[in-house]
């Protein structure tokens, strides 16, 4: 079982920016993301979007703002469960919680943070009857790790920027990339379009379009073993390919998901809290921070995030040690540790 002091569910700005200000009064955190990379939205869906509203930064790609806070934070060397949802929380007699992720994996702490922006990415997947069945045996609607592909034969489905960048990474990985997309044009950047072309004519990848996969077959273990690629042509012509992975790349869409039934209160697909305090939500010892909160005149907004979670982990720091005087110091001034761990 994992055990920290706040357990923080998303790893989105908000969430990253807590470990910081929780590291400064010496408070140990855990995120958990259903994602296999922290960022949220920033790192999912806009990347190498310029952000004008940070103070002190004129101009930052969304990613870089991603990566800076995953720097400022690394002396607080929180942890990560990545690619699991949280699931249950369960209350215990010493007001501590216990959370489980969908994988089974169990979080204790002291106090939770709920910073899950507009909720977790559920990725959008394709109308074939059976597919659900070889989930984990061959199919995943997500790349978490590209090793698992070496020397692989893998199908991947799609027309936008995750469908191609990874069908560029994995040309140079797999035995055998077949991108397969219903349309003859591609939704994703010109350059990475231009980029499978020219993979397609150094024969690294297999270019099947306009084409659906139509069918997933598995062997006698249950295990992924082809896939019926139908084309979209007057002539309706089927292919039976023989592969060890299908990836279906067909977005994300997010949704409050499991979080919704923790009898939290919720306004409009968010979570009530108390903002003229500490960001607590009705359950006491659970907080909600950034995007996923609601309260009268709420900003979704990067910034209003990294206030709401500097005043809640004040009050993280009072629940969790109730005799303990805190004194609030500059960061700048002496006295602060925490940044490297030297006094400063
Ligand atoms: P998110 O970034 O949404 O992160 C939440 C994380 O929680 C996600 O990774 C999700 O997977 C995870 N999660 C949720 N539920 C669970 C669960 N049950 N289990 C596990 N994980 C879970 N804001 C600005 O300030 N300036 C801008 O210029 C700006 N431009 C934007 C442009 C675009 C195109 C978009 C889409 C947004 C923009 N925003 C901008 C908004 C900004 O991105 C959000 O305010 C910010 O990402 C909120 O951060 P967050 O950490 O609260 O939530």
């Amino acid at each position: 079982m994992v055990k920290t002091d706040i357990l923080i569910i998303g790893a989105g700005p908000t969430g990253l920016f807590t470990v910081f200000e929780a590291g400064l009064l010496k408070l140990k955190c855990h995120l958990i993301d259903a994602l296999p990379q922290p960022g949220g939205q920033c790192s999912e869906l806009y990347p190498k979007k310029p952000i004008y509203d940070i103070p002190g930064f004129p101009e930052v790609l969304a990613g870089d703002l991603v990566d800076n806070l995953m720097e400022q934070i690394k002396s607080f060397e929180p942890g990560f469960t990545l690619g699991e949802r949280a699931e249950t929380i369960d209350k215990q007699e010493d007001g501590s919680f216990i959370v489980t992720t969908n994988k089974g994996t169990q979080h204790h702490a002291k106090v939770v943070a709920i910073a899950g922006g507009l909720g977790s990415f559920e990725p959008r997947k394709p109308p074939i009857p059976n597919i659900a069945n070889f989930e984990d045996k061959g199919v995943a609607y997500m790349v978490k790790d590209p090793e698992v592909y070496r020397n692989k034969k893998v199908v991947i489905a799609g027309g936008g920027d995750s469908a191609l960048d990874w069908s560029i990474f994995l040309a140079d990985v797999a035995s055998e990339v077949t991108l397969v997309h219903r349309r003859n044009e591609f939704r994703g950047a010109l350059d990475s379009v231009d980029r499978v072309k020219e993979l397609k004519d150094l024969g690294k990848i297999n270019l099947i379009t306009p084409a659906e996969i139509s069918e997933v077959r598995g062997n006698d273990n249950g295990d992924l073993e082809a896939v019926l690629i139908r084309k979209n042509n007057e002539a309706s012509e089927e292919i039976l390919l023989e592969v060890d992975h299908f990836i279906p790349l067909f977005g994300l869409s997010p949704k409050l998901g499991p979080i919704a039934n923790w009898g939290l209160e919720i306004e409009k697909n968010a979570i009530k809290v108390d903002n003229t305090l500490d960001y607590q939500t009705n359950i006491p010892g659970v907080y909600a921070i950034g995007d996923v909160n609601t309260y009268p005149g709420k900003l979704k907004l990067i910034l209003c995030g990294f206030h709401e979670a500097t005043l809640m982990c004040q009050s993280a720091f009072q629940r969790i040690f109730p005799d303990k005087k805190y004194v609030m110091k500059y960061t700048t001034v002496g006295g602060v540790t925490g940044f490297d761990g030297t006094k400063k």
